[in-house]
């Protein structure tokens, strides 16, 4: 029995070291692998503490925005005020306010794959999916579809084309094309590179700048909802001093 137990012990001993050096081999052969999983380690719980700080996804982030600020409609596409647009910079100006166009293959977006959204530059409305980006080669960006309700069309006066505007501040975004046959949905949205803004996915949305129409149109609405309630409380204060004087004369 003793035997048998000292053989138990010793069996458990040898496997305790064999072990022990097993990892030390391990860790010292893969010392390099060791730490880039400690990095990746870290790193995700890193990124999984930003997303819990970002929250919301771009989907999520965009339909909150646009329940708590319905647009106006804009189907002339005219360009709309507001002091607190974003300030632009030569050809983003020239696009955006004034309709040029910038040269193909040269802005920053006409190549670019990131996953995310991309805004307007001038009120930073959410305005295409990367989902709806695809290679054209035009030399310009090119989407098959809009975040809907954000990008108004407007056919040229000479009837060649149709213009594409953001639909919030009216800035010039470029053209759209149909039945070109480059996606199922048979839509090439060209935009110009310096009308939009790429926003990761990893990143928060910034806050839409609105135009001066709609922050009338919600100053308004707000008067309104505060008139409503004020009757609506004096309405009940009334009620109870009937209640009160009905209850004195009983
Ligand atoms: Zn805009």
């Amino acid at each position: 029995m003793i035997r048998i137990g000292f053989l138990a012990i010793t069996f458990g001993i040898a496997t305790l070291i064999y072990q022990g050096t097993d990892d030390s081999a391990k860790s010292t052969a893969g010392k390099s692998t060791d730490k880039t999983s400690e990095k990746s380690t870290d790193k995700t719980g890193e990124k999984s503490g930003d997303k819990k700080d970002i929250k919301l996804s771009h989907e999520q982030q965009i339909e909150e925005m646009f329940k708590n600020h319905p647009f106006i409609a804009n189907p002339k596409g005219e360009l709309r005020k507001s002091k607190d647009f974003n300030k632009l910079k030569g050809l983003e100006a020239s696009v955006l306010n004034t309709k040029a166009t910038e040269r193909a293959f040269t802005g920053e977006y006409w190549n670019h794959k990131g996953q995310g959204t991309y805004i307007c530059r001038k009120c930073n409305c959410p305005l295409y999916r990367s989902g709806d980006k695809f290679d054209s080669h035009c030399g310009w960006p090119s989407f098959d579809d809009e975040i809907p309700g954000t990008v108004t069309r407007i056919p040229d006066k000479d009837g060649q084309r149709v213009e594409i505007v953001c639909t919030n501040c009216g800035g010039h975004l470029g053209h759209v094309f149909l039945g070109e046959q480059f996606t199922l949905k048979n839509t090439r949205h060209c935009v110009n590179s310096k009308s939009i803004l790429f926003v990761d996915e990893d990143e928060a949305l910034p806050k839409i700048i609105l135009p001066d129409e709609a922050k009338k149109r919600d100053a308004k609405e707000k008067e309104k909802a505060d008139s409503l309630k004020k009757a609506g409380s004096d309405d009940k204060a009334d009620e109870k001093k009937d209640d009160a004087k009905t209850g004195s004369s009983k």
